[in-house]
């Protein structure tokens, strides 16, 4: 008769991996399930909330540390340790024989039990199977482990023998001093390195009535092929209709091992000792935040992970509270680390009910627990490594045509401007089309017009930004309208705000590392712009950065007259291309004359465009661009703007086209069409 009530519910085909239920004094615990270390009754650096909403259900306690303090008395008082650190769930809590053995100090080994000194008093206690017990039935574990002797890996067959033997006779002794207590008891199976004496082991402790099995004696210095092969062998000899418990493993890898040779539970320090040293695990490896590569990362350390730590901070603050030693860095990475682990194990426990475990197995095995090789390690890096480690940040990376620097996307392959000259091809295609220079001389403007807004819709290396503060300060061959060729250059009348929008700020970072290749950036701007948010000319020219989503961050500027739209295309930035995007644009812009440009002249966007309400015009070729475009707001198509509008030709080849339809455009909503054909502009 179990104290468990243990229920196996899915063994995995071609697998021993298994899930399962059991029932404990607090709580219902579902298997496979990770136990968080609480050494002194607290899990290190962890609120109790921040646990239960990991989804913790056993929280480990160690009964050697408890003993010496608070001491066995205070559990007395307060009815166990439930009520002592007010914890719902449920606790199991070893025997102390691991620390007995593994912790430095003195200590005698007989018989009748062991002998070692209090770390706290230098009193000798005394500890026997009998008084291992007693203390965790006032600790008041759902759990409690049979004292066991432990020995390391590499002790002598006869040694390790002895110990086993010395521990089938303690359990003995262990499960009559249990008697009649509701609280469940583990059995411990030893053995060393030895695959005899495991075996024999776990013969003679699956022979004993005890609620659960555990594996003991592992992670102590053997290698991950020998801890996988000796659970295998040992799951293979316990009974099936018991919780089998794989004490303190391990990584995540180690688990997803352990789970597929048959272990349903674990306990390990790691997610909060590597917390504290700046390591995290993650959906895609581990993250170590000593790689100085972090500093300036943004997102999420996880972006699959939807725990506290993830929602709210970034890497590169993650990083900074690392690198002061800032206790909530720690606290932080390591609420992100248990969340993982119980996230992890759920995700197991789903595929294992779900049969579709092998193909979970094969495809986590080589991602978890991967090494990071994210950025530059703190040491050991060549000079070559070095160089080519400068040329990315975050998602992008710069290659370099014909002494030009480029920004690119590695996760889309896209280039920015990848046109042989950028900035050449920003002067022509933006400000010279937008004719900026002059409207700010005022040519055909009110005299006392406020300043020229003028919006930069993805600022990426800052290559239209640049191009129209060097086209104002007159640098690099200042632009002119033909008729002022040989003319002095009349004064700026209006000022110039300058409001560029960005969600990923690595672009221009990455850029600004090598001025040698981006020679627009040679400026003071555009630090000034990522240190402050903003860069004032003096002489006429205000820029501010909106970092964040464009389509959150558009109603935080003064509505503009021009707008650089020129984002990745749809296949990276689909949301600045849908309809929804343009219907939101052309309100803002329907009570003012605002003239937009575009590299992009795709059917879908001119249509998106049109349906918007906005007039279409043909803009200029550039590079491999036959043409690209402009859109005007109602109120600019109704001024002698001067440029050519798509006709009814156009129209004519939008409706036999197959990208008639606008991206984003809701499925069963056709407003966009009646929108496109009946367009003033056609008729
Ligand atoms: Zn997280």
């Amino acid at each position: 008769m179990t104290r468990l009530e243990f229920e196996l519910e899915a063994t995995a085909e071609g697998s021993r991996a298994r899930a399962a239920r059991f029932r404990t004094l607090h709580t219902e615990v579902l298997t496979p399930t990770f136990m968080p270390v609480g050494t002194h009754a607290a899990v290190r650096a962890q609120s109790r909330e921040d646990l239960l909403s990991s989804g913790v259900q056993v929280l480990l306690a160690n009964t050697y540390h408890l003993l010496l303090r608070p001491g066995v008395e205070i559990f007395e008082k307060f009815g166990g340790i439930h009520r002592f650190m007010n914890w719902p769930r449920a606790v199991l809590t070893d025997s102390g024989g691991f620390q007995i053995f593994s912790l430095p100090g003195s200590r005698t080994l007989r018989e009748e039990g062991a002998e070692f000194k209090s770390y706290v008093d230098q009193t000798t206690i005394h500890l026997s199977p009998e008084r291992s017990i007693e203390t965790q039935k006032a600790i008041g574990a759902d759990i409690m482990m049979v004292l066991d002797q432990c020995v390391p890996s590499t002790v002598a067959h006869k040694v390790a023998r002895e110990a086993m033997e010395l521990t089938h006779r303690w359990a003995h002794r262990s499960l009559a001093a249990r008697g009649d207590s509701p609280q469940a008891l583990f059995g411990i199976v030893q053995g060393a390195s030895y695959d005899d004496l495991r075996v024999a082991s776990a013969r003679v402790i699956a022979q004993m009535p005890f609620d659960g099995f555990a594996i003991g004696g592992l992670a102590v210095g053997e290698s991950a092929a020998q801890r996988e092969d000796c659970t295998a062998l040992v799951t293979e000899h316990l009974p099936g209709g018991r919780p089998r418990y794989l004490m303190g493993v391990g990584t995540t890898r180690d688990l997803l091992e352990a789970v597929h040779r048959g272990v349903d539970m674990f306990d390990c320090i790691l997610p909060t000792a590597l917390a504290k040293q700046g390591v995290a695990f993650t959906s895609v490896g581990r993250r170590d935040l000593r790689r100085a590569a972090y500093r300036v990362m943004d997102g999420p350390i996880d972006p699959a992970c939807d725990c506290y730590t993830c929602r709210t901070f970034s890497i590169a603050y993650l990083f900074h509270l690392n690198r002061v030693r800032e206790t909530l860095g720690w606290q932080l990475l390591g609420m992100h680390n248990i969340h993982f682990y119980m996230q992890l194990m759920r995700r197991m426990r789903e595929h294992i009910l779900a049969g579709t475990w092998p193909e979970f197995y094969r495809s986590q095995r080589d991602v978890l627990d991967a090494r990071d090789c994210y950025g530059r390690a703190p040491t050991h890096v060549t000079k070559a490594q070095r160089a080519k480690l400068s040329m990315q940040l975050g998602r992008y990376e710069v290659t370099v045509r014909d002494g030009t620097g480029h920004v690119r996307d590695k996760i889309s392959g896209e280039v920015m401007h990848p046109v042989s000259d950028p900035s050449q091809e920003a002067r022509l295609l933006y400000v010279e089309q937008a004719r900026l220079i002059e409207r700010l001389r005022g040519a055909g403007e009110e005299p006392d017009a406020g300043p020229l807004v003028l919006w930069d819709v993805g600022l990426g290396a800052a290559a239209n930004a640049m191009a129209a503060i060097h086209a104002i300060e007159g640098d690099a061959g200042a632009v002119r309208a033909p008729a002022d060729a040989g003319a002095p250059p009349r004064p700026q009348r209006r000022r110039l705000s300058l409001v560029s929008f960005e969600n990923d700020l690595d672009a221009l970072h990455l850029a600004l590392r090598h001025p040698r290749w981006f020679k627009h950036l040679r400026h003071a701007a555009p630090r000034q712009l990522l240190a402050h948010g903003c860069w004032n000319s003096g002489a006429g020219i205000d820029w501010r950065l909106l970092h964040g989503d464009f389509a959150d961050r558009k109603s935080d500027a003064p509505l503009p007259d021009i707008i650089f739209f020129d984002p990745f295309s749809f296949k990276t930035d689909r949301e600045l291309w849908t309809l929804a995007m343009f219907r939101a644009l052309a309100a803002l812009c329907a009570d003012k004359e605002v003239e937009l440009f575009t590299y992009s002249y795709s059917t879908s966007v001119r249509a998106a465009m049109l349906a918007a309400g906005f007039f279409v015009a043909k803009g200029m070729g550039t590079g491999p661009k036959a043409e690209t475009t402009i859109a005007l707001s109602p109120r600019a198509a109704a001024l002698p703007h001067g440029r050519e509008l798509l006709g009814r030709d156009w129209l004519a080849r939008w409706g036999r086209s197959d990208a008639q339809t606008p991206f984003g455009a809701p499925p069963g909503e056709e407003r966009w069409r009646e929108a496109v054909s009946a367009h003033p502009q056609f008729q």
